[in-house]
Formats: structure tokens, sequence, C-alpha cells
């Protein structure tokens, strides 16, 4: 990785395409979407989205705002990792947050010293937008992405990939760069930021 990859080149902002720009349109709008089955006798909630429902293959399934509540499943403390902008970003708490609407949801908690941190505390979403920590100092919604063990919370709710599914290729809607701005956690009641 080293040496071959130049350093500016970036392992936390996603590639938009056409299925996933909603997603991250309303990301940089404060909001954090789902996507719900409308299928009779299912009507769950996913996440990462998909264009098909992961518990009964049902394509009827729409997008829908999140509460953006959720409580903290597991975490990770990162102090190492040698993607970039990681690195400068050590350590950090990459986490599973369990979202009010069912799905588990990899992400990184901020906000919270680590001692602070428990199973089952309340959190609220936050948005960490590009440039809030400089260039090359974004957050990641695929943090696990890293080495944090993003595959223990299983394929189904928390693919390491985040959002990121789908590889249309050129000639689709094209890949883009997100806005940079990614969902994150903080501790509810918690305003100060992380
Ligand atoms: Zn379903």
């Amino acid at each position: 990785m080293r040496g071959a990859a130049r350093s500016t080149a970036r392992s936390d902002v996603p590639e938009v395409d056409a299925f996933t720009r909603p997603y991250w349109e309303a990301a940089a709008e404060g909001r954090l979407l789902l996507r719900r089955c409308r299928a009779e006798g299912c009507g769950r909630a996913h996440h990462y989205p998909r264009d098909f429902c992961p518990y009964c293959w049902s394509e009827d399934v729409d997008w829908e705002p999140a509460a953006g509540r959720g409580t903290l499943y597991t975490w990770s403390v990162v102090h190492r990792n040698d993607l970039p902008p990681f690195g400068d970003r050590v350590p950090y708490v990459a986490a599973v947050v369990d979202l009010a609407e069912g799905p588990r949801m990899m992400t990184e908690i901020v906000g919270c010293p680590e001692a602070d941190l428990r199973i089952g505390m309340p959190l609220v979403v936050d948005f960490r937008r590009d440039g809030d920590a400089g260039p090359g100092g974004v957050g990641s919604g695929g943090a696990g992405a890293g080495g944090a063990g993003s595959g223990d919370a299983g394929p189904e709710d928390a693919g390491p990939g985040g959002p990121r599914l789908r590889n249309t290729g050129p000639g689709d809607a094209g890949p883009g760069r997100a806005g940079g701005v990614v969902p994150v956690f903080r501790p509810a009641g918690n305003s100060v930021a992380g």
C-alpha cells in the first residue's frame, strides 16, 4: 500500500452512484436515510441501503428518514490505520449501532471519551463534514473497513463497505464523490462536538 498508492488516495469517501445519491444528498442536509420494505407481511427496515429487501427479497423498498436515534451495540478503538486519511485521526471509535428502526449500522462514535463508552448507551446521529478536520481529515461511515472488526455484525446490516453497495461502472450515473458528509453518532444529550 505504501509507495504504490499516492498519499492523497482516500479510503474514507465513498463513491456515489445513481442509487446511493439520495442517501448522500440527505446526509449533506443532516438527515439519515434508511430503506424500508413495503411488502405485505415484511415491512422491515435495513441498512446499508439496497434496492431489494435483504429479508424477503422484495424489490418494493423505499427510502425513509431515520429517527437518528440508536444504542451502542459494540465498538473498537482504532489506534492504528495506515489507510489515508485515518492515520491522521487515530485513535477513533469504530462502532456498530443499533438504530431505533432495527437495522445495525457501522459508524463512528464521536464526542465521547473511551472510558465513558457503554454497551446500550443511547446515541444520536450527527454528521461529519468534509473539512471539519481539515484536508484529509474526514470521518467515515465505513470506519470498520480499516480493520476495526467490521465483520462482527454480520453481512446483513453492517457490511464493511457501508452504503457503497453497487458498482455500476462507467456509463451509468458515473462514480462521483460524496459530499464528504458522513453520519456518525454521539452520546444522546451531549452537544459537544467530537
Ligand atoms: Zn421485506
